[in-house]
């Protein structure tokens, strides 16, 4: 942690991190925003700035997993000291202070403005508010009251982006997310259930850096991390693209490590850069752990059948690759030769007629290449 007056270099001294881990974490996190490298030396003189930026982060209507996530990181990192770079001056679950003591320090922060709210769990809308309460004050009343002086607010997780579980049917507390309450100045939505600690680090680097929050997709979500569908990135997208498929639980497939999407995985459907950064100091993600994406990432997810494979938008693989409903295992070798024959010829003719299509329709002649729905689909999501 900070002590007070210490310098950034001060304090990579004393948890043993040397200048140049410093710098390459700001290379990384020059890329995980998809920014040019040259930008690696503003992250760092931003973050070597003495100013201490204050946090007021709300708990309302969650099951605390994301301050979990917060808190996870196994040994003092440089994404760990670049949140101490924050001064967290109300944080509910953490905070030492509780009572009249904990409510003083939140007003005494909003009152001094220039903070970054963070809200974790969604805001009831129910009755009165009488479902979520704190020190007398409903959650929407709490939301409202510390929006006023901030200057940016960050939701964190599928409960305060989107509404989350509590929004699940048939949502008896009205719950919603913060966006849906807040309209007067922009809110940045983290999503994921928890959602990624790397995803705010980063969100909050950019704050530091350009004063300003990243740009973001129409959920209001960063596209730095919410812009490339699971399913583009997935480990197992190659199974996919072959046909092989897990079609139950421990199978030969299971085993082997092949697709879940006859599982019900929602990869195809979710925006989320998993794949790539994975959870618990990047050990792991559901996918890699063999369980199918729950698509946790997007709005109203939990009530989406989880077992129900989702309706795929883009034909993918394209109709030349084995087709979902004929496993490839029941082809002979032989087959498999002949048929491969077949194939090269009919992809280079269909790259042949989809680059002359793709021309004639740059150049405005020719029809649109066949871009139909197929026969056969399943559930769409949303
Ligand atoms: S369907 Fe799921 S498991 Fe299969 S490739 Fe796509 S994201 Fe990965």
């Amino acid at each position: 942690m900070f002590h007070f007056g210490e310098s950034i270099q001060e304090v990579l001294q004393r948890e043993g991190l040397s200048r140049r881990d410093f710098l390459k974490f700001c290379g990384l996190m020059a890329g995980a925003l998809t920014l040019p490298k040259s930008a690696a030396d503003q992250i760092a003189r931003a973050l070597e700035s003495p100013r201490r930026l204050p946090v007021v982060w709300l708990e309302l209507q969650d099951c605390a997993g994301c301050s979990e996530a917060f808190l996870r990181s196994t040994s003092p990192t440089a994404a760990e000291l670049v949140l101490d770079v924050l001064s967290v001056d109300y944080h509910e679950t953490i905070m030492a202070a509780s009572g009249f003591q904990a409510e003083k320090s939140k007003d005494d922060a909003l009152a001094a403005g220039g903070y970054i709210l963070v809200v974790e769990g969604s805001i009831s809308v129910s009755g009165s508010g009488e479902y979520c309460c704190i020190a007398g004050k409903s959650s929407k009343a709490i939301l409202e009251e510390a929006a006023e002086n901030a200057v940016a607010i960050i939701a964190v997780g599928n409960c305060a982006t989107f509404g989350g579980i509590p929004a699940a049917n048939p949502n008896p507390t009205g719950a919603v997310g913060v966006w849906d309450i807040i309209k007067n100045k922009p809110v940045i939505n983290i999503a994921g259930c928890p959602m990624n600690p790397a995803n705010l680090t980063a969100t909050v680097v950019h704050y530091l850096t350009f004063g300003a929050l990243p740009e973001m997709d129409q959920f209001n979500r960063p596209l730095f991390a919410f812009g490339r569908r699971i399913h583009d990135n997935c480990e197992r997208r190659g199974h996919f693209d072959a046909g092989e498929f897990v079609m139950e639980w421990g199978d030969e497939g299971h085993r082997a490590g092949w697709c879940l999407y006859k599982m019900g995985c929602k990869g195809p459907a979710s925006y989320h850069n998993c794949p790539s950064i994975r959870y618990n100091d990047g050990t792991s993600w559901p996918i890699a752990a063999g369980h199918p994406c729950i698509g946790c990432s997007e709005p109203g997810f939990w009530n989406w059948e989880v077992y129900k494979p989702v309706y795929l938008n883009e034909i993918t693989p394209p109709i030349t690759f084995p087709t979902v409903e004929n496993p490839e295992r029941q082809i002979s070798p032989a087959a498999i030769a002949i048929s491969g024959t077949a194939i090269g010829a009919i992809t280079g003719a269909a790259g042949a007629f989809a680059y002359n299509s793709i021309t004639r329709r740059s150049k405005g002649i020719g029809p649109d290449v066949d871009e139909s729905e197929p026969e056969e689909h399943f559930t769409e999501q949303h």
